[in-house]
């Protein structure tokens, strides 16, 4: 197979792909790769609030400026004493109360405790912290112990969490709830981040009429911009609704020009196929740079991936399916490449296959699965019905994809599977 390196900006990078049909189907993992290596990320960076930051690309390395926590603190409502003075017998006095965001000035000596609550700095003298748990009160309001703790236990250390001047985190890092939390800690109410790209969204195909109007005989609804907005917004890109062109020519040129002229990239459905109707690869090849377009994959063969001037160009087939799959193995990491993102390959898991697949060697499958336990609680995955690429409704139903190699044929039942989950962990 024609292996193309990275073109040099304004040469066009066709090769295998350039002329119909000729030419081998890339196997997923190196149209991936290719399409990783050719994008480049944004690199201008804007100053977001913590607010906002949700789904943003860190721009800029971030070191704390502060211990956290600044100070030994107490894990526990309880007491804190000297380590000496930890003995079955022993009572102390208690000489003060603190709370959290009260220090305590004075000092704790010896046979002498302070009551102490969960977050309050552990005064001067004081080393153990005992939960109240753990303590008999005296009527003459001295303590004693019902279980010694050990020595140095309940007290949280100044910098456990982060040190000073620890770097937190890297550029490339996605912003979810843990590293904006991180940010929060160490005082930063801001961070520098990529700009998001402007991803445009287009559907292609006479039959198409938006959601809320009436289908006249032979239409369907433009289901395609929905799911792709929604992939989209979710993978925090700006996403700009172009709507539906039908399958001229004409329109799609001026549209394709209109988007690359103030958009990062533009992903559009249908009409990448061959046919007589499908327009979309003669566009681009005219206007601006084909580079690959035929993945082996199922669902989803033809993509045509490319660009117009500084525009990269997304071509998804037009089965709603296909959008999804192609969407997520191909072009969501070029995405979050051109986010600014480091490579998060998807979160792979072992299971096992109940009910057998049926298969064809040559192009990597993603089947919709439904995944759960078994009875002895190992990973199982079974079908989630009937696969067509468009019946997009089993992608309700399903809760993985069930990867299936390009070299695999039919899988029968117990077979051990990758299944790759829909749903993130923690976010
Ligand atoms: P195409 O890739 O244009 O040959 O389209 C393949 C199939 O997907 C056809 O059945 C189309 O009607 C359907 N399709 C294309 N675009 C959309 C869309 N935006 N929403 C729903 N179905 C679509
Ligand atoms: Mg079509």
């Amino acid at each position: 197979m024609a292996r193309q390196t990275p073109a040099p900006e304004g040469v066009s990078g066709m090769d295998d792909c350039s002329d119909g049909h000729a030419g081998q189907a890339l196997p997923v993992a190196a149209a991936r790769e290719r399409l990783s290596a050719l994008v480049a990320p944004v690199t201008d960076t804007e100053v977001v609030a913590l607010a906002q930051l949700p789904g943003r690309v860190l721009a800029e390395a971030v070191s704390s400026p502060i211990a956290v926590p600044g100070a030994d603190n107490s894990a526990m409502d309880g007491y804190a004493l000297r380590a000496d003075d930890l003995a079955e017998d022993v009572r102390l006095e208690v000489i003060a109360t603190i709370y959290a965001g009260h220090p305590f000035q004075g000092q704790v000596g010896p046979r002498q405790a302070v009551r102490i609550f969960t977050g309050a700095p552990v005064p001067e003298g004081a080393d153990t912290v005992v939960m109240q748990e753990h303590v008999a009160v005296d009527p003459d309001g001295r303590i004693g112990f019902t279980r010694l703790p050990r020595p140095g236990d309940n007290i949280r250390p100044a910098g456990e969490d982060i040190p000073l001047g620890a770097e937190v985190m890297g550029p490339g890092t996605l912003l979810r709830a843990a590293e904006i939390g991180v940010l929060a800690s160490i005082g930063h109410d801001r961070a520098l981040v990529y700009r998001r790209p402007r991803v445009a969204v287009l559907a292609t195909g006479d039959e198409l009429v938006p959601p809320g109007q009436p289908l006249a005989p032979g239409q369907i609804h433009d289901s395609n911009s929905a799911t792709l907005g929604a992939m989209l917004w979710r993978l925090g890109v700006e996403v700009v609704d172009l709507g539906r062109a039908g399958d001229d020519p004409q329109t799609l040129e001026r549209l394709f020009r209109d988007a690359a002229a103030r958009c990062d990239a533009i992903v559009t459905s249908g009409g990448v196929s061959v046919g007589d109707a499908d327009h979309v690869m003669p566009t681009l090849k005219r206007i601006g740079e084909l580079h690959l377009w035929k993945i082996a994959m199922r669902p989803g063969r033809p993509l045509a991936f490319g660009r117009i001037d500084r525009c990269w160009f997304f071509g998804l087939p037009g089965n709603p399916v296909s959008v999804m799959a192609t969407f997520h193995q191909i072009v969501q990491p070029a995405l979050q490449r051109m986010m600014g993102m480091a490579p998060r390959p998807p979160l792979t898991l072992r299971a096992t296959l109940q009910g057998g697949l049926r298969k064809k060697p040559g192009r990597t499958e993603f089947s919709r699965g439904i995944l759960g336990h078994g009875e002895d609680g190992r990973l199982v995955v079974a079908s989630a019905g009937r696969q067509g690429s468009g019946i997009l409704s089993s992608m309700i139903r399903a809760n993985c994809f069930i990867v299936v190699p390009q070299d695999s044929g039919s899988l029968e039942d117990g077979a051990e599977v990758d299944v790759q989950p829909f749903d993130g962990f923690v976010w």
